[in-house]
C-alpha cells in the first residue's frame, strides 16, 4: 500500500532519514521502534507529506505522493494520523471532532456524519461522551476520540506516532485495546511505539530505526528475543 525507496531527508545539516526502504502491505501492521531522535516521527510525517523529502520515492496505493492541491488533500484523507498529543479541537464537542472532517472534506451530510460518528465513538467505547468537550475527558478517552476521528475519514491506512506515551499508565491499555481491535479488523497500520505488548499481540513486523536508518526488521517475537544487531540489543536492554 505504501512504499518508500531510497528516501533521504535532511533538516539543514542533519541527515534524518538515510536511504530508507520500507513497504507496508495492505492489512499489515508494522511497529517502528528505536531511540529518540532516530527519525521515527519524521518517517511518519513524510508518508502523509507533512514533510517533503530530498530524494527517493514514496508511493501510496501505486501513485507517487502528490505535492499539493486536491490530490494532496485526498492523500491526507486516506492516511489517518494519530499523534502523541491527541490534537483534538478543544472548542468542539467530541462528536463534532469526529464529524468535522467527513462534513468539510468529504462533503457528507451532517446527519449521516453524526450517525457514523456515533457508531465510531461506540466502537472506541465512548459514545456516552459525545456531547462533552475534550478537556472533560481523560487522556485515554481523548486518544480514543482521536482514533475515531481518524477512522471517520475511512482511511486506507493509519499512522500512529507514540499514541500512548503521553498517557497515564492506567490509560495505556484501553487505547492499545482499540488499536489491537483495528489491527484484527485488517486496518493497515504503521505504529511508532515502545509498547512491546502491542507489538507482540498485533504487529506483523517490527522495524528498528536508529540514526535515520533501518537497522533491522524482524517478526516481533524474534526481534524481542533475538535481536540481530548490537544497536537493537543495547536499546532493548534499556527499555525492558
Ligand atoms: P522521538 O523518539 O524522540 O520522538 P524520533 O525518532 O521521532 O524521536 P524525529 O522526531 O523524527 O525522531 O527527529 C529526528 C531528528 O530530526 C532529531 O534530531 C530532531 O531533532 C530532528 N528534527 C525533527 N523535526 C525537525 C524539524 N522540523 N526541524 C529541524 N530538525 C528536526
Ligand atoms: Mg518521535
Amino acid at each position: 500500500l505504501v512504499k518508500l525507496e531510497a528516501v533521504n531527508k535532511h533538516f539543514g545539516a542533519l541527515h534524518v532519514l538515510k536511504d530508507i526502504d520500507l513497504s507496508v502491505a495492505r492489512g499489515e501492521v508494522v511497529v517502528v521502534i528505536g531511540p529518540s531522535g532516530g527519525g521515527k516521527s519524521t518517517l511518519c510525517r513524510v508518508i502523509n507529506r507533512l514533510e517533503t523529502i530530498d530524494s527517493g520515492d514514496i508511493t501510496f496505493d501505486g501513485q507517487t505522493l502528490p505535492a499539493e492541491g486536491k490530490a494532496l488533500a485526498k492523500l491526507r484523507s486516506e492516511v489517518g494520523m494519530v499523534f502523541q498529543s491527541f490534537n483534538l479541537f478543544s472548542h468542539k464537542t467530541i462528536l463534532e471532532n469526529v464529524t468535522l472532517g467527513p462534513i468539510k472534506v468529504r462533503g457528507i451530510a451532517r446527519q449521516q456524519a453524526e450517525q457514523r460518528g456515533l457508531e465510531l465513538l461506540e466502537r472506541v467505547g465512548i459514545a456516552s461522551q459525545a456531547a462533552k468537550y475534550p478537556a472533560q475527558l481523560s487522556g485515554g478517552q481523548q486518544q480514543r476520540v482521536a482514533i475515531a476521528r481518524a477512522l471517520a475519514m475511512d482511511p486506507k491506512m493509519i499512522l500512529f506516532d507514540e499514541p500512548t506515551s503521553a498517557l497515564d499508565p492506567e490509560m495505556v491499555q484501553e487505547v492499545l485495546d482499540v488499536m489491537v481491535g483495528l489491527a484484527s479488523d485488517g486496518m493497515t497500520m504503521l505504529v511508532v511505539t515502545h509498547e512491546m505488548g502491542f507489538a507482540r499481540r498485533a504487529a506483523h513486523r517490527v522495524v528498528f530505526m536508529a540514526d535515520g536508518q533501518i537497522v533491522e526488521e524482524s517478526a516481533p517475537e524474534e526481534f524481542f528475543t533475538q535481536p540481530k544487531s548490537d544497536r537493537a540489543r543495547d536499546f532493548l536492554s534499556k527499555i525492558l
